[in-house]
């Protein structure tokens, strides 16, 4: 059985006094929320913070704002995935964020883990998610300890996957992340809060705290996500994608789509929206969506599932994405 290292366990009962105790350790502290990710990291040595710093005692971040119908809502981080799953106006006003998060993990890990805590999640490789001695055998990779690559050893960079089923949605919706450092608040639009790098995946600083979501306002478009995964009880996706379509009337006025679990990054693939905008999703507006996000759709062999079947059904899941939002319309 893996066990934790020790660590010094802080809960701050605000912001303020969460960022005061992050500057206290510096690099030595980690943020947590609910744990189900940074903890089994710890286990396996990947992070080994002497001070965790928890946020879940922060009222400010347990909350869902903007529930009087004509508004887009604002979601704390700390927000569990049930409650998110769960909440009235996500499951008739957000369907993609209500099937993006009921398809993470289990019941029991969507009651403990966040919003916030999905989104930042470490990103994921079969030869990083060992224990120690199992790395320590073949011996480390640059992500933790090493000095090379072991899915490309030529490469420069990590190739470890974001593997969060919310992100790519959040992507697609063009949905604005509320980050507060020690120098204020920041409002950052999620495409822009992920890096296509393993290691350095995310634009926030270690010492920022992710506060919410703004969601925009749900009028005239819908949106969907699919997620391809071994069990469909509790598996990472080794392949999501999100897709969003403002419609105008009949035809589709703007689009996004976003695959998820590909990179190390939501990956937006903008000349697959290209090929359905002013379509109204006929048959071959759909094909040609497919085709052109199965030409970026680039699975590296680190996680589960062969390459080119993910890379193959990148093409028929943004297909059926495409014809569910179709039929949705009708
Ligand atoms: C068996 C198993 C299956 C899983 N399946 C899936 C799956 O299918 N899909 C999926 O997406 N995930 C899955 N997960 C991962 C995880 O459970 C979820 O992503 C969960 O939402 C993580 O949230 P958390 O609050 O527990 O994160 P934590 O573990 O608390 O934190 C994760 C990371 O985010 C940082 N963090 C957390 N909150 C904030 C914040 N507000 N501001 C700044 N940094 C923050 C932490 O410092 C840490 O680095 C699975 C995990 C397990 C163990
Ligand atoms: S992609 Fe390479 S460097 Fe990154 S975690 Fe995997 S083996 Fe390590």
């Amino acid at each position: 059985m893996l066990r934790l290292p020790g660590f010094a366990y802080l809960q701050p009962k605000t912001l303020k006094q969460a960022l005061a105790m992050k500057a206290d350790a510096g690099p030595d502290a980690a943020f947590v929320a609910g744990g189900t990710d940074l903890y089994p990291n710890m286990k396996r040595r990947q992070q080994t913070p002497e001070r965790v710093i928890s946020l879940m005692g922060i009222k400010a971040l347990r909350r869902i704002r903007g529930d009087s119908g004509d508004s887009g809502l604002v979601l704390g981080a700390g927000v569990t995935l049930s409650e998110l799953a769960n909440h009235r106006r996500i499951r008739s006003a957000y369907p993609a964020i209500r099937l993006s998060a009921q398809s993470i993990s289990t019941p029991i890990l969507r009651n403990m883990g966040t919003l916030g805590g999905n989104l930042c999640l470490d990103t994921r490789c079969n030869y990083y998610d060992q224990s120690y001695e199992w790395r320590k055998a073949i011996d480390f990779c640059m992500k933790k300890d090493g000095k090379i690559c072991w899915v490309a050893p030529s490469s420069p960079r990590c190739w470890a996957v974001n593997s969060s089923d919310l992100a790519p949605v959040m992507v697609a919706l063009d949905a604005q992340y509320v980050v507060v450092g020690p120098s204020g608040e920041r409002v950052v639009p999620a495409g822009r809060f992920y890096h296509n790098d393993g290691i350095n995946y995310l634009t926030k600083q270690p010492d920022e705290i992710l506060t919410g979501v703004r969601l925009p306002v749900p009028n005239g478009w819908d949106a969907t996500y699919l997620k391809l995964r071994r069990r469909g009880s509790f598996d990472f996706p080794v392949l999501g994608v999100a897709v969003w379509i403002q419609w105008d009337g009949a035809t589709v006025r703007a689009a996004r789509i976003v695959l998820g679990a590909v990179a190390s990054y939501p990956q937006e693939v903008p000349d697959a929206a290209q090929a359905i905008i002013g379509s109204a999703l006929e048959d071959d507006a759909i094909e040609g969506a497919a085709q052109a996000a199965f030409k970026p759709s680039k699975p590296m062999d680190n996680t589960d599932f062969g390459l080119s079947w993910r890379k193959e059904m990148t093409r028929t899941f943004v297909k059926r994405a495409l014809q569910e939002l179709r039929e949705r319309r009708r």
